[in-house]
C-alpha cells in the first residue's frame, strides 16, 4: 500500500510555516507498514492543486490531502476535489448544523463563511473533526482513496490516526495488528546506537525471524528513539513481538534507555524521585531556569520540586549558595552549587549546573564545558564534565537535560 502527501498552501511555499505536517504523516504511515513515496507542496491555486492531486493518486494507492478546509475564500481544497472528480459541491445542512452547534457551545455565532465547510463533493464522504470546525473527506475515486484533512496538525492528526490510517490498512488487505513501541535513548549519537544495534538489526532480516523492524530517529535535542514496529494477527502477538524486541534492545542499550513512547526525561526523573521519597532543588547558571521549567511542565512536580535558584551572577553563586570566592566554571563550584541550594532550599536532592555557552570562551575553558553537580543524600556531593556541542542555544539545552540525565542515572538502581 503506497499513500502519498499533498500539503496546500502559499505558505507552506513561502517559508512562512514548515510543513512538518507531511513530515508527521510520513512517520504515521511507515509506522503502519504504508510506503509514503512522493510527499508534494502546492499553493492555494485550484488548477494547480487538481493537478498535483491528479499525479499523486496516479502513482500511488491512496493520497491525504491536507490545508485549504478552511472556511476563507483562498481554501478551495474543496472545490478542487470536486474538479478533479468531475462532481458538483453539495451542501450538507446536518453538517451546517453541527458546525453551527460548534460555535455555541463556545458561546459564539457561526460566521456564515463556515457554511463552506458543510461542502463536499457529491460521492464523498466527511471525516468527523473533534477538535475543531473543518471535517475532513473521504473520497473513493477509481480504485483509489482520497483523503483531506485540515491543515491544523492536532485537528489533522487526530483524523490520521483515529480513522485514515485504519482505512488505508483495511484497504491494504493485510489483516492484522501493527503496532510500534519507542524506546528513548540520551547520552548517544544515532551513529552510536546504529552500530549498537546493528546486530539484531541483521537478526531481524534472517528467514524465520519474528516480523518486526528496528528504526531510528533523531528527535531534536532530545536525543535519539528507537523504534520497533510489529506485525501479528492479534493485538496479544504483536505485544508479545514488541515486549522480546524491547528485551533484546535494552540488553544492548543498557542505560542509555531512559523511557519508552512519550516518556519525557523530566517524567522519567519524577517518577524516580517519588519512588525515592526525594524532594529536589536546583542552582541553575547557564541554563538560566530552563531546567526548573522542564520539571514545573510535569503535572504534580509540586510534590518532590522545591524551587530553583537561577544564580548567573558570580556573587549570587558565592552569597546565595556558599561557592567558594574563585573560578565559577568548574567542579567544586557545580558541588557547591548543588549543596548549597538543597541547604537554602531545605530539599533531599540538589542538582547544580554551571558552564561556558558561548560565544565566548571563559575562564580559559572552551564553549561547552559544563559541570553538573549532584547531591543526593548519604553520600558525598559529586560533579561531572561534560563537553557539549553546539551554539549558545544548544549548549544550554544539553547542558539542561544532561543534568536531568545525571539524576535519572543516580537513581535509577539498575
Ligand atoms: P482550518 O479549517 O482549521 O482553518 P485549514 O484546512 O484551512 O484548517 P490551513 O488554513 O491550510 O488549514 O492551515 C491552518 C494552519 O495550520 C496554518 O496557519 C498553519 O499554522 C497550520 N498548517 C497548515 N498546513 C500545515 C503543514 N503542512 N504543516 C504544518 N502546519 C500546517
Amino acid at each position: 500500500m503506497r499513500c502519498d502527501v499533498v500539503a496546500v498552501g502559499t505558505e507552506l511555499l513561502l517559508g512562512q510555516i514548515v510543513d512538518t505536517n507531511s513530515a508527521w504523516m510520513g512517520e504515521r504511515l511507515a509506522a503502519a507498514g504504508i510506503y509514503s513515496l512522493m510527499q508534494t507542496k502546492v499553493g492555494d491555486n485550484q488548477a494547480r492543486i487538481v493537478s498535483a492531486l491528479r499525479d499523486a493518486l496516479a502513482q500511488a494507492d491512496a493520497v491525504i490531502c491536507c490545508g485549504g478546509l478552511g472556511p476563507t475564500q483562498d481554501d478551495i481544497t474543496r472545490e478542487s476535489i470536486a474538479e478533479l472528480m468531475g462532481v458538483a459541491l453539495e451542501r450538507d445542512e446536518a453538517m451546517v448544523a453541527s458546525v453551527r452547534a460548534m460555535f455555541e457551545d463556545r458561546g459564539r455565532v457561526m460566521p456564515e463563511s463556515n457554511q463552506r465547510q458543510a461542502d463536499r463533493p457529491v460521492g464523498a464522504e466527511f471525516i468527523v473533526n473533534h477538535r475543531g470546525t473543518a471535517p475532513g473527506l473521504r473520497c473513493l475515486i477509481g480504485d483509489k482513496v482520497l483523503y483531506a484533512v485540515p491543515g491544523v496538525p492536532h485537528e489533522m492528526q487526530a483524523m490520521v490516526d483515529e480513522v485514515i490510517v485504519a482505512d488505508l490498512v483495511r484497504r491494504s488487505g493485510e489483516s492484522g495488528v501493527i503496532a510500534s513501541r519507542v524506546l528513548r535513548t540520551w547520552g548517544a549519537a544515532e551513529s552510536a546506537i546504529a552500530e549498537m544495534v546493528a546486530p539484531r538489526l541483521i537478526a531481524l532480516d534472517a528467514p524465520g525471524a519474528p516480523p518486526a523492524t528496528i528504526a531510528f530517529l533523531a528527535s531534536g535535542m532530545e536525543g535519539i528513539k528507537v523504534r520497533i514496529t510489529a506485525k501479528a494477527t492479534t493485538r496479544d502477538a504483536v505485544n508479545a513481538i514488541l515486549d522480546t524486541e524491547e528485551q533484546a534492545l535494552r540488553a544492548i542499550l543498557g542505560r542509555l534507555v531512559f523511557g519508552v513512547d512519550d516518556d519525557s526525561m523530566e517524567q522519567v526523573v519524577a517518577r524516580l524521585l517519588l519512588n525515592a521519597g526525594f524532594t529536589l532543588a536546583v542552582a541553575e547558571s547557564l541554563t538560566g531556569g530552563l531546567v526548573s521549567s522542564r520539571l514545573v511542565g510535569v503535572p504534580g512536580a509540586s510534590v518532590w520540586f522545591k524551587g530553583a535558584v537561577v544564580s548567573y551572577a558570580s556573587e549570587v553563586k558565592f552569597d546565595l549558595l556558599g561557592v567558594a570566592n574563585g573560578a565559577v566554571v568548574s567542579a567544586d563550584a557545580a558541588i557547591a552549587m548543588a549543596e548549597g541550594v538543597r541547604h537554602r532550599l531545605r530539599a533531599d536532592v540538589g542538582l547544580g549546573v554551571t558552564g561556558v555557552a558561548g560565544p565566548d570562551e571563559q575562564e580559559g575553558h572552551p564553549v561547552g564545558t559544563v559541570f553538573v553537580g549532584l547531591a543526593l543524600p548519604g553520600q558525598p556531593a559529586e560533579a561531572v564534565e561534560l563537553r557539549l556541542p553546539g551554539d549558545r542555544e544548544r549548549v544550554r539545552q544539553y547542558a539542561a537535560i544532561g543534568l536531568l540525565d545525571l539524576l535519572r542515572l543516580r537513581l535509577s538502581s539498575n
